[in-house]
């Protein structure tokens, strides 16, 4: 008798499962069960089908059940819900959704890909016509048929996430009046507070009503459902529609009650070839945990590559017995808001202090690519690293262009476990248009090793004490605005001007960025200055998280 394999859940991670499966075993029986309509269909698009920017809901379908019929003999069942996981009698059972018939079907392999759900708070009218999800094409078909319908003004977005960004950005292109609430203090809480101003300002620049820390208190409902939606901060916004994204869970219930073991971190609980505390049972994607690539520790990172890479991985090894083990994840992510990008991979700093890493962070905001070519724009770089053995823990990068390629050498770096050390030696392509001789990361290696190396002495951002704050910019840019209490005296006139400078008295400097601040530390610690630190950053940086005294321009950024 022929291999049964069946799967639950029919996008990601199940379809990967369901073709590598295949490929690897040409006499199988593969049956794909999935709840919704559709297979396979490209969830990362959803919100620019919304948008318009993809116009055709078939662009969505990467494939149809039709189609995984005809290439690759694959038995895919929509609107198949299965309910129940009996693994003494190895069966699957549920319901047929299109005709209200039970099934129940056996397996020799059985692969959980059923995905995660997302977040509702339960408040009254949550269930109002006009409140919406985004996760399946169902959610998306509802949205895009209400808004033509009903041709809102102005909609609500709760959670300034990746899908809340994106889903902001695209109800703009629609020329809708957009407010964003977010509950953290900033938007992206994945991103550091230093980067997440950088990707506010667009926000604003595109007519975006931001509203952070605080979140959703209550909706409150009239004829045409929710009118009016309340924040913890009494704050009450009137609006036509409301789109939630507060996040998702792991959809494990079927796991849970059939026995399975779930993880610390809700997920459930596989090992290096996706297989669950029952060997027979694999489990891949979203409901599914991974390593964390810095922590080593299970987590859930609930993004479409791991999805798809495990779940290639759980059907080769469900259909074969044997494969490569799945990889360790450091969670990159990017998304696009208007005309910035924000990328992280791997630990943001707090986070790595808190797991327990000597986390320091070295901050650059070099151009994408030579300054002489034209067209280079700034990019803001954050690179999070071990003191005690330069061990490179994360990344994060926010601006116009070339954020993606740099994220995406640090999540090399990390897969390699690399080093600071290892960052300022890579050989990268480099032509004017491109990037610089010594890149953007070089340049974020090089400020780590400094700091590491003790050559520069910085310091984060915060209250200066007794110290004496010191603005080495020009006298316009300190003209312009300065940290409160600072002097200036410009890097170019410093040799010249130690004399105005007390040797006894311990000193904090800073330029616009932190390049010249570095040069001036170097200048005042060869010239006697013992105790001299140098802002993260810069005024860049520090700007929006120290009192600023401003002059002719109202904003550091
Ligand atoms: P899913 O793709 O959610 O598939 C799970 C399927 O299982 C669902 O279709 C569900 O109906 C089915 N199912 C559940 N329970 C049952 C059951 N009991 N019986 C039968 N079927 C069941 N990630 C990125 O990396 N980059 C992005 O840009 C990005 N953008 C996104 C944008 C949006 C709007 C959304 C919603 C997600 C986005 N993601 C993105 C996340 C990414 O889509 C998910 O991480 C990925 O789809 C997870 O794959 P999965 O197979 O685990 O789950």
């Amino acid at each position: 008798m022929n291999m049964r394999i069946v799967v639950v859940g029919g996008v990601a991670a199940g379809m990967s499962a369901a073709t590598r499966a295949r490929r690897m075993n040409e006499q199988a029986s593969i049956i794909v069960l999935e709840r919704g309509q559709y297979v396979s269909f490209a969830n990362c698009g959803l919100p620019y089908y919304l948008g318009g920017t993809i116009q055709s809901e078939d662009k969505l379908l990467v494939t149809t059940p039709a189609m995984l019929r005809k290439r690759f003999n694959i038995d895919a069942r929509t609107r198949h819900e299965v309910t129940r996981i009996d693994r003494s009698a190895k069966t699957v059972s549920g319901v047929n959704l299109a005709t209200g018939e039970a099934f129940t079907l056996p397996y020799d392999k059985l692969i959980l890909a059923p995905g995660a759900a997302p977040v509702v708070p339960p408040i009254a009218n949550i269930d109002a016509s006009n409140v919406f999800l985004l996760r399946s094409m169902e959610d998306t078909l509802l949205v895009k048929r209400w808004m033509e319908e009903n041709s809102p003004a102005h909609a609500t977005i709760i959670g300034a996430g990746f899908i809340g960004l994106e889903m902001a950005e695209n109800l703009r292109h629609r020329r809708m009046d957009v407010t964003l609430v977010e509950k953290a203090p900033h938007v992206l809480p994945q991103l550091d507070g230093g980067l997440a101003p950088y990707i506010e300002k667009e926000l604003r620049r595109h007519e975006v009503q931001l509203i952070t820390g605080s979140g959703l208190a209550a909706l409150h409902a009239g004829e045409r459902g929710v009118s009016c939606v309340e924040l913890e901060d009494g704050q009450k916004i009137p609006t036509q529609m409301v789109l939630l994204s507060i996040g998702v869970r792991p959809n494990v219930k079927l796991a849970q009650e059939a026995g399975l073991r779930i993880g610390a971190s809700g997920a459930i609980a596989v090992d290096e070839f996706q297989r669950t505390s029952d060997p027979d049972i694999y489990a891949a994607g979203d409901a599914a945990e991974v390593i964390h690539a810095v922590t080593g520790k299970p987590v859930r990172i609930p993004l479409a590559g791991p999805a798809n890479r495990n779940g290639r991985i759980a059907g080769e090894h469900a259909a074969s017995g044997s494969s490569p083990k799945s990889g360790s994840v450091p969670g990159t992510a990017i998304v696009a808001v208007f005309g910035l990008s924000a990328a992280v991979t791997g630990l943001g700093e707090s986070a790595a202090r808190a797991a327990g890493f000597d986390a320091d962070a070295a901050y650059v905001h070099p151009l994408h690519h030579a300054g002489y070519y034209p067209g280079a724009l700034q990019m803001h770089l954050k690179l999070i690293y071990d003191r005690r053995d330069g061990r490179v823990l994360g990344a994060q990068a926010v601006g116009a262009h070339g954020v993606d390629k740099r994220i995406d050498a640090v999540a090399t770096l990390i897969h390699f476990k690399g080093t600071i050390d290892d960052l300022a030696e890579l050989d990268l392509a480099y032509a004017p248009q491109f990037g610089s001789a010594k890149d953007p990361l070089h340049m974020a290696a090089f400020v780590a090793q400094n700091q590491r190396r003790g050559i520069t002495r910085a310091v984060s951002p915060g209250p200066v004490g007794d110290d004496l704050l010191l603005d080495v910019r020009t006298p316009a840019e300190f003209a312009a605005g300065t940290l409160e209490g600072a002097i200036n005296i410009p890097v170019d006139e410093l040799r010249s001007r130690l004399g105005e400078l007390d040797r006894n008295r311990d000193i904090t400097l800073f330029c616009q960025v932190g390049l010249r601040g570095y040069v001036a530390q170097r200048i005042l610690q060869q010239n006697g200055f013992r105790n001299v630190k140098n802002i993260k950053g810069g005024f860049l940086l520090a700007g929006h998280l120290m009192p600023v005294r401003q002059q002719k321009q109202p904003s550091p950024l």
